[in-house]
């Protein structure tokens, strides 16, 4: 069986907690594709040339766990708006999404550009402070030494640099489907989206 479940949205929205409920409660495949460009932005941060780290980058190998500190997301930024790094990233991306079984990726522009074919579609996103709230207390308590005032900033950063970019900026497909999580918690949340993907997987 083939079906994508397509998410997209700014920083710290929750794409990442609603993906990995929707693969775990459909036993779909799940990909943060937000990995690929932190991992080629760590590289990047270590000297390397951003385009042949991409096109060497194995992409089973995304654990390091320097991958979630706040100055790879921003090296991440930055590497994602070179043409080269994306294009570089997209086939496995574009396998991946319509492998056997069920695939659901989040990142910034699957329903737009590695998936437009998705069979649900969801654009997740929430206000600036619950986002940047949301994101200084995961990074807290992992031990992370960051300030609410750092993060809002970096979240800001970030979006602004993904919205504006030419290569795939940040939005919404015309037909996705918008979820604003600023006033849900985490079951009302996944509530929300998997009601979406099982309409459309009963739709099929
Ligand atoms: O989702 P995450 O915060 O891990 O993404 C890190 C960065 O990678 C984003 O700020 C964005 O610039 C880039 N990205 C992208 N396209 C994707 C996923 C992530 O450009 N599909």
């Amino acid at each position: 069986m083939i079906f994508t479940v397509a998410i997209d949205g700014p920083a710290a929205a929750g794409k990442g907690t609603i993906a990995r409920a929707i693969a775990r409660e459909l036993g779909f495949a799940h990909l943060d594709t937000g990995l690929l460009y932190r991992a080629v932005g760590l590289r990047e941060l270590e000297g390397l040339d951003p385009v042949a780290a991409a096109r060497e980058l194995d992409p089973e190998g995304l654990e390091d766990p320097r991958l979630r500190q706040a100055d790879v997301a921003q090296a991440a930024s930055r590497v994602a708006a070179i043409p080269e790094v994306r294009a570089a990233l997209l086939d496995f991306q574009k396998g991946f999404a319509r492998r056997d079984g069920g695939a659901v990726l989040d990142g910034r522009d699957i329903g737009t550009v590695i998936c437009p074919e998705a069979e649900a579609k969801l654009f997740v996103t929430a206000s600036d402070e619950a986002r940047a709230g949301r994101r200084f207390r995961e990074l807290a308590a992992a031990g992370h030494d960051v300030s609410y005032e750092g993060t809002l900033a970096e979240v800001r950063a970030r979006d602004a640099r993904d919205s504006a970019r030419d290569a795939a900026p940040l939005r919404a497909a015309g037909d996705a489907v918008v979820i604003d999580t600023s006033d849900l918690g985490i079951e009302e949340a996944v509530g929300a989206a998997l009601a979406v993907v099982r309409e459309r997987l009963g739709a099929r």
